[in-house]
């Protein structure tokens, strides 16, 4: 192995820059812009999209927007109405509970439905804020911060703590919570975003949970899995 491979096994941030641009040459930059209309469309995306596809997910926010154009709208319909506009994504009581909950939380706190103001915040008062709304998890305050407004997070989802613990970016036994703390620090702000969604792909595609494809892997040089878990051709 050669001495800049050495230290890229080891090492922390140089570490981390090289799996991105050895990521960033597999599947390519991808440019931050925000995704949502506004904060709260962002959160209540994210919110339908724990536990199923992406394609589920649109398809029940589309929906939900379609039969509640506005939020307020929502917020006034029973659960069973928000429950049955996004059916097709999966746990729809507990999503619709949770929407509810939310948007009722906001209505109460400053009686409209809008987040925008999480942008004049500082960034870890704008995680504490989300953490505070019912159903709200580090990793869906994460994605939404990072997503629609660029703040310096670092989402964790199955993909990442699974690819991550190969990878030797965080201790085999880390729970979610530890993961996101570690990952915050170690990844470089001006790459977060890329990073985060380059490791999800790679993680789809080759990093697989049961058999990874290790020796088609554009990391295989520096990971230090390479050796001691079997390889799959
Ligand atoms: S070498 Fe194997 S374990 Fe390591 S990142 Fe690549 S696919 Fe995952």
């Amino acid at each position: 192995m050669k001495g800049s491979e050495q230290g890229e096994k080891r090492g922390g941030e140089e570490k981390v820059r090289a799996i991105d641009s050895r990521l960033l040459k597999c599947y390519g930059d991808r440019p931050w812009s925000p995704r949502f209309p506004s904060l709260l469309d962002g959160l209540v995306h994210t919110i339908l999209s724990q536990n199923t596809s992406d394609v589920n997910s649109h398809r029940a926010f589309d929906e939900l927007k379609k039969r509640f154009p506005e939020w307020e709208e929502a917020a006034s319909s029973p659960v069973d109405g928000v429950e049955a506009a996004i059916r097709s994504g999966g746990i729809s009581r507990v999503k619709a509970e949770r929407i509810k909950a939310i948007l009722g939380m906001l209505r109460a706190r400053s009686g409209s439905f809008s987040l925008e103001f999480l942008g004049d915040m500082e960034a870890s008062e704008a995680l504490a804020y989300l953490l505070d709304l019912p159903g709200v998890g580090r990793k869906t305050a994460a994605v939404l911060l990072l997503f629609q407004l660029g703040y310096p997070f670092f989402p964790v989802d199955t993909h990442i703590l699974r690819v991550g613990k190969r990878l030797g970016l965080m201790p085999a036994k880390a729970t979610p919570e530890r993961a996101h703390d570690i990952m915050d620090e170690a990844v470089p702000d001006d790459i977060k975003f890329r990073l985060h969604i380059n490791l999800i792909e790679h993680g789809r595609r080759v990093c697989k949970a049961r058999k990874p494809l290790c020796s088609k892997c554009c990391l295989k040089e520096i990971c230090p899995r390479i050796g001691i878990e079997p390889v799959e051709a």
